[in-house]
């Protein structure tokens, strides 16, 4: 007999939610064509669904028609992005950006606007980072660091006082260790603050950490560039699990991995859709006979966000 744990929650946020609503939205509004700079959310299935029914994908205003909509993903874009795109002339822009990066963009302003030093904790490429930094394009007083090693090339002062903010998908772990690490080497730096890693990411991180604890083997469902995701993966190995996967949907799932083991965790980063882990449950059915399926369930989510 297979045991299958599902993580509860899993899966889409509300921020993805609303992000993937307003594309849909857009597209009745509009008709196709419409644009979205870089991925609307991180999830290959999420992408090339809204394709077939005429998104189109860009990484460059200049690849966008300015005669028809364009949306901003739900990572957000800094204000140099945001003018650009108005200086082009774009005659409907959509900020799809989740309100919880926005609370984090009115952090950094209000940190520059205090001529506070400022750590950004996370991961410089990640296009979240990139539009939060971008909020503050000419302060010189900030730095990005992801771990705790990048601590000793921060060039501030230990004296001054220090603001900080976070990526919202980071692991809930490993963020504290460095802010405690930051708390020690800075005395200044804000205690007041928690960090900003969202209700999401912490829910999921919990199930799958539960999960993991009473499975050998844990499934994600989610796309490798997704970055709550991989954190999923991540904690699900740090939390028990002896192997864990991410994969993008049924047709990559480890079977040969899975004989050796009589109970399956399966969790779903925050942009992977429902009826991927549902076509998984119906291939685990037919492979095997005997299947018992519950729910972990960790907490109960009811945040929405207006569109
Ligand atoms: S993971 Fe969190 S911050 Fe990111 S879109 Fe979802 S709710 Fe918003």
């Amino acid at each position: 007999m297979l045991k299958v744990s599902l993580a509860s929650p899993r899966g889409f946020c509300s921020g993805v939610r609303r992000a993937v609503g307003m594309v849909e939205t857009c597209l009745k509004d509009y008709g196709a064509p419409i644009y979205v700079l870089h991925e609307i959310v991180h999830n290959r299935h999420v992408v090339a669904d809204l394709e077939t029914k005429g998104v189109v994908f860009v990484e460059n205003l200049e690849d966008a028609d300015i005669a028809r909509p364009l949306i901003f993903s739900a990572h957000g874009v800094s204000e140099a992005v945001v003018q650009k795109a108005q200086s082009m002339g774009f005659k409907t822009l959509i900020d799809a950006t989740c309100p919880l990066v926005e609370k984090v963009h009115r952090q950094i302003r209000k940190y520059a606007q205090e001529k506070l030093n400022i750590v950004v904790i996370g991961k410089a490429e990640h296009p979240e980072i990139i539009g939060t930094v971008g909020q503050i394009p000419d302060y010189k007083q900030v730095r990005v660091i992801k771990k705790i090693e990048d601590i000793a090339s921060l060039p501030f002062d230990k004296n001054d006082p220090i603001g900080f903010v976070t990526q919202t998908t980071l692991s809930v772990s490993d963020t504290k260790e460095l802010i405690g690490e930051l708390q020690k080497e800075y005395p200044q730096f804000s205690s007041l603050k928690k960090d900003d890693i969202c209700y999401a990411t912490t829910n999921r991180q919990a199930a799958v950490r539960a999960l993991a604890q009473e499975c050998r083997m844990v499934v994600i469902l989610g796309s490798k560039n997704s970055s709550n995701s991989k954190q999923l993966q991540t904690v699900a190995l740090e939390s028990g699990a002896k192997q864990a996967f991410l994969i993008d949907d049924k047709s990559e799932f480890p079977w040969e991995s899975l004989q050796s083991e009589d109970s399956l965790g399966i969790s779903a980063g925050a942009s992977a859709p429902e009826y991927l882990v549902q076509d998984l449950l119906a291939e685990l059915k037919k492979h095997y006979e005997n299947i018992k399926v519950r729910d972990i369930i960790i907490a109960k989510e009811n945040v929405t966000f207006k569109k």
